[in-house]
């Protein structure tokens, strides 16, 4: 028999299959579930993107990469970054595997067993999985009482953040709440961060994915740079999920420490797909406008919809993702509204939200406009 190591064992599983599992289960008996739990785009790759991959197989673009990324992509993004108000040059660049990838290599390369690490609630699931495996105690504040924006939470998170933090993550756009954070938060994490020594993790996957609110990279912001890792990928703003693309970017040394545990767990991310990167920083903002454009009139759409059956939601200025407040028992909501209205969300205490369903709008109008009337003719709005 086997003997499991302790990182392993502190990890649960992904609290999200749970529900696509009986969602699973439900079209296999050949239920029509309407699905608004996953996360990812429904739109398919913008057409050039998928032809630069097959162009890169066709020349022969199919051997190992250089491990932390073809020049070509890591000059891509450092221009793309520098667009930003970011510093960052070729060389501040790993390419990974999807930003998972990035973050799991970020966690790996700045905790150490008993580090302390903040994570702001609701957070996306996987950052306390990737905390726990690197052996971080956690600490968290939750942002549900302030409609899910960190700017009124500032005080409580100051009242948790001391010399003793090692890192803060914040992840604007957020997965689940789709709340976009102001600057005067982002100055307030800096002021904090600034004053307690903190490494910050900065996910701003989402950051194509807003309606137009500002949106504010934190390594842009004075005396950030210098302790900041910013995440990104393509899998939101180019529908490239499946691809498995991502990257992280910081200062040198972070660099050359997150490069080993790169170079030894998956050596490169995919060489071909490299190079539809390129091709997606360099001539995709039409298609990124006009998804965005399509996420943005679903989101109407369904603010409008939840209101006129008195269900007042936060507002959501990023991402494509909502937070539906249902009963205290979000579990049993979100198992419920599956079996009985088939209708599939994930339970908002997934994320540290209980008291919500996260439904995500990746989904096209007439599927949303389906999914409300099934859940108010079974009763749950
Ligand atoms: N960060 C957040 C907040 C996410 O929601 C996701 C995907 O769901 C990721 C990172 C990882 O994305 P990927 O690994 O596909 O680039």
């Amino acid at each position: 028999s086997f003997e499991f190591a302790d990182r392993v064992e502190r990890v649960e599983p992904s609290a999200t299959l749970a529900v696509s599992n009986l969602a699973s289960e439900l079209e296999a008996d050949g239920v029509d579930v309407v699905d608004l739990s996953v996360g990812e785009p429904d739109f398919p790759t913008p057409e050039n993107i998928v032809q630069a991959g097959k162009d890169a197989m066709d020349a022969g673009h199919t051997g190992y990469a250089p491990s932390n990324g073809i020049p070509q992509l890591r000059e891509e993004i450092a221009a793309k970054l520098q667009g930003d108000g970011l510093d960052y040059e070729a060389d501040n660049v790993v390419v990974t595997p999807g930003a998972k990838q990035a973050l799991f290599e970020t966690f790996q390369t700045l905790v150490d067993e008993g580090d302390e690490v903040v994570l702001l609630d609701p957070a996306w699931v996987s950052y306390e999985a990737m905390a726990k495996v690197a052996g971080a105690d956690l600490k968290r504040v939750d942002l549900s009482p302030h409609d899910f924006q960190l700017e009124p939470a500032l005080d409580e998170l100051g009242e948790v953040v001391s010399e003793e933090t090692d890192l803060l993550v914040v992840n604007s756009p957020n997965n689940p709440t789709g709340a976009v954070y102001s600057e005067a938060a982002m100055e307030g994490v800096r002021d904090l961060a600034v004053d307690n020594d903190v490494q910050v993790i900065s996910d701003e996957i989402y950051q194509h994915i807003n309606y137009g609110k500002e949106h504010v990279s934190l390594a842009s912001l004075e005396g950030m740079y210098e302790r900041t890792v910013t995440i990104n990928g393509f899998s939101k703003a180019y529908s490239m999920t499946g691809w498995r693309l991502g990257y992280l970017a910081a200062p040198e040394e972070v660099v050359s420490q997150a490069g080993k545990v790169h170079s030894h767990s998956v050596s490169c991310a995919v060489n071909f797909v490299q190079h539809a990167g390129v091709e997606a920083l360099q001539n995709t903002e039409t298609a990124v406008n006009e998804m965005v454009e399509a996420f943005d009139e679903r989101r109407q759409l369904l603010v409008d919809l939840f209101d006129e059956h008195g269900v007042d939601v936060p507002e959501a200025d990023g991402a494509f993702y909502m937070m539906v407040p249902v009963d205290e028992d979000d579990q049993t909501w979100c198992t419920e509204a599956l079996e009985e209205a088939h209708v599939a969300t994930v339970p908002g205490s997934a994320f540290g939200a209980p008291g919500y369903a996260r439904i995500s709008y990746a989904a096209n109008e007439s599927r949303l406009r389906e999914a409300v009337d099934r859940l108010v003719d079974a009763g749950y709005l």
